[in-house]
């Protein structure tokens, strides 16, 4: 079940409090490339980006913030590190949440400020506390940046802010060991009730990225935790937001596009079915109904699982037969079976 955490409202959307889970990507062109930085946007929102957080590392690039709310219409977080008052250019240029870094960003007063210009323009605050970064003095009393480290800089920023009489809040606590990861997410959760961000940082290129985070984000979701996330890859951000779909569909959080079950062929397979489960995959990614596509190999537990799912092929010599909700159709050489199964599909979504 679900842990039941704060609802914050970012922009025309929330987070926590029984929202359904978000998935958020940043923006990875230089900063003074505004032209780029839209395009790259425009085509995260395009592939399900609900929320597109933007580095903002100078005063100049706050004004990125402005261009981006005029482009695109999920929220723009302000990624701000160093400096509170990029924040507070940023919340003037509209952006829709500030992400700070408590580990760079220890000016008492300027946090105060940052908390005063969020509260006057509605804007949630989301604590950004990443092992890379944690303060000196917490590392050296936790001898590392541990699963406790992390939760002991979340918690303190946390109170400075609540000092400050400021609640909208989320929460992340990011390293890139996962196993770090899952404990400093697990450990908060029971510590507070603001909504979490959760990711694994620095997870690497784009295959053991998306292994680490399927992992990471994976096991929290499956114990209830986690209201937004964000995969974190060495890749085009469109990846990140692939991913962070595919793994909300993998553990039952989102219901829709196309489930290709498929078996991972063996002596008895007559079929191309490496080929044609590929095909299938690709030929229907932007399809949004939830539809489960079976491809099996063989009469073994090919007709078994071609009827569990809307719609399927088991393979024989060099054939397929085609399932539609359980009942077997036709049989169609294996030249047509794509094409066949596109057709059937067609009409399911009718
Ligand atoms: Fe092998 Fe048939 Fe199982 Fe596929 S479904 S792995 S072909 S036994």
């Amino acid at each position: 079940m679900r842990k039941l955490t704060k609802k914050i409202i970012i922009g025309n959307i929330s987070i926590g409090g029984g929202s359904p889970i978000t998935v958020q990507s940043m923006l990875s062109m230089p900063s003074d490339d505004i032209k780029g930085n839209i395009e790259q946007a425009v085509r995260l929102e395009k592939a399900g980006c609900e929320i597109i957080r933007v580095s903002v590392p100078d005063i100049n690039a706050a004004k990125l913030v402005y261009e981006l709310k005029n482009s695109v219409s999920c929220p723009i977080v302000a990624d701000i590190h160093f400096d509170y008052k990029l924040a507070l250019e940023s919340v003037s240029a509209g952006a829709d949440k500030v992400r700070i870094n408590p580990g760079n960003i220890t000016n008492e007063q300027g946090i105060k400020a940052v908390a005063n210009a969020c509260k006057a323009n509605n804007v949630p605050i989301r604590i950004g506390v990443n092992a890379g970064s944690i303060r000196k003095d917490i590392l050296a009393k936790f001898n590392g940046p541990t699963p406790d480290a992390l939760v002991e800089s979340a918690l303190g920023e946390l109170s400075l802010l609540e000092r400050y009489d400021f609640d909208k809040i989320v929460l992340s606590l990011k390293s890139s060991s996962v196993l770090n990861t899952f404990k400093a997410y697990t450990l908060v959760s029971e510590k507070c009730n603001y909504p979490l961000h959760i990711g694994v940082t620095e997870a690497g290129t784009e295959r053991m990225g998306i292994i680490k985070s399927s992992i990471g984000i994976g096991g929290l979701l499956l114990n209830g935790i986690g209201d937004t996330l964000r995969v974190s890859l060495t890749a085009d951000p469109v990846e990140e937001v692939r991913a962070g779909i595919d793994i909300l569909r993998s553990v039952g959080l989102r219901e829709s596009g196309i489930e290709v079950v498929s078996c991972p062929t063996c002596g008895r397979t007559k079929i191309d079915i490496i080929g044609l489960a590929n095909e299938i995959e690709s030929r229907l990614s932007g399809v949004n109904n939830k539809i489960k596509v079976a491809v099996m190999g063989c009469a073994v537990n090919g007709p078994g699982e071609a009827r569990e799912a809307d719609i399927g092929v088991a393979g024989g010599d060099g054939e397929g037969l085609i399932f539609v909700k359980g009942k077997i159709i036709k049989k169609v050489p294996q030249a047509l079976i794509v094409e066949e199964l596109l057709k059937e599909i067609d009409k399911l979504e009718v």
